[in-house]
């Protein structure tokens, strides 16, 4: 029997070709030349004016925030089922993330909650795309406008999503992206820095050079302390492969989610969400049991665990961390957990292999 793994990404001779021709030639004066054939790249997919391609999309959000002026004591407000490195960052520049609670069918941030959550020391609002679910852009949007805050968006696992016709990512501030060997697109670790603010842009890539700005000819004079997380010219060279083929592995995550929706059609259960208006990259297919309907969820990954599926858990409230002050005042983050699981998904994993994940979850669902 096969091992049916979480995720994989999805490398062809074309990735190949690339990461060879910029190991082998990609050195001296041609050092960056994938780099930014891989920004312009990223951009024009996704429809904005500029783009920093990083060595992690933490990293990316680190130096956003960073210039944004979010600092010591500043509060970001964010959903409570999230990953924790949408937190991370907050946290590195002595800011403190604020969890609010999220909705029930998209498990993305709350606008009212958030609303609610805003005080005088709020710096930012981040709209994390979970499992490439898509945050109410509209509503938040018009919330940072009416507060004066700035809204970004965490789009590490929403390439593919888009809302009313634009891409996730391109809505807000600034937006982030993780190419992580998980996602739907990789370079094995990497992210991606996007803005259609000039001024942001500017700041970010002055900071993401180690604070030397891009018109200094003096040489090693950097003029504040910035960051480094630059990509490498060889991941980036796997990521101009993977973005030309884009269109395929967005269709390929589509295909593995419809496959399971149809399949598990009839279950008391919700699985992500695609409301009218929207497109889901679908990154990750998951499913949430209905209330008082009997699931074990650790029964059900044991017998995944026996049956070599590698099933994961739903993203636990980053409140319960113990580095956090729990809120379990945020009743649907802490009763989606428990009833929640993700689902295997690849771009070349069979219609076997899927019905192998279905028949597993079917004998879980509904069981005493
Ligand atoms: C994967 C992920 C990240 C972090 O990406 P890295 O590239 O590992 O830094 C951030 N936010 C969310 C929601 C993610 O899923």
């Amino acid at each position: 029997m096969s091992r049916i793994h979480y995720t994989k990404p999805s490398i062809t001779e074309l990735e190949i070709r690339y990461a060879t021709d910029a190991v082998t030639h990609g050195w001296g004066e041609r050092c960056y030349e994938y780099i930014h054939r891989f920004e312009n790249a990223f951009r024009s997919h996704l429809g904005v004016e500029h783009a920093i391609a990083t060595s992690s999309c933490t990293g990316a959000m680190h130096m956003g925030l960073s210039a944004l002026g979010v600092g010591r004591d500043d509060e970001v407000i964010l959903g409570d089922t999230n990953w924790i490195a949408s937190a991370s960052a907050v946290t590195y520049l002595g800011a403190k993330p604020v969890f609010v609670d999220v909705l029930p069918d998209t498990w993305c941030v709350d606008p009212e909650k958030v609303e609610a959550a805003i005080t005088p020391r709020t710096k930012a609002i981040i709209a994390t795309h979970i499992y490439g679910n898509l945050c109410d852009m509209d509503a938040l949007l018009a919330i940072g406008r009416k507060h004066g805050l700035p809204v970004i968006e965490d789009a590490a696992e929403a390439v593919g999503s888009q809302w009313k016709g634009r891409r996730a990512g391109s809505l807000g501030i600034f937006g982030v992206f993780s190419f992580h060997g998980t996602k739907t697109m990789t370079t094995g670790e990497g992210g991606m820095f996007v803005t259609r603010d000039t001024a942001l842009y500017e700041k970010v890539l002055t900071l993401s050079n180690h604070g030397r700005a891009r018109g200094q000819t003096k040489q090693f004079w950097p003029e504040m302390i910035g960051f480094k997380y630059k990509i490498s010219n060889v991941q980036a060279a796997i990521g101009c492969a993977q973005v030309e083929r884009i269109d395929e592995l967005i269709a390929g995550k589509r295909r593995v989610f419809k496959a399971y929706e149809q399949a598990l059609a009839g279950l008391p259960l919700r699985m992500n969400p695609e409301p009218e208006g929207t497109v889901n990259g679908f990154w990750m297919p998951s499913f949430v049991v209905d209330e008082g309907v009997p699931f074990d969820r650790e029964a059900l990954l044991q017998a995944f665990h026996e049956d070599e599926i590698d099933g994961r858990v739903f993203f636990w409230p980053l409140s319960m961390l113990p580095m956090f002050t729990s809120r379990p005042e945020n009743i649907v983050s802490y009763g989606l957990y428990a009833r929640a699981s993700n689902l295997p998904t690849y771009h070349d994993i069979s219609e076997a292999e899927i019905e192998r994940v279905v028949r597993c979850v079917r004998a879980y669902i509904g069981r005493n």
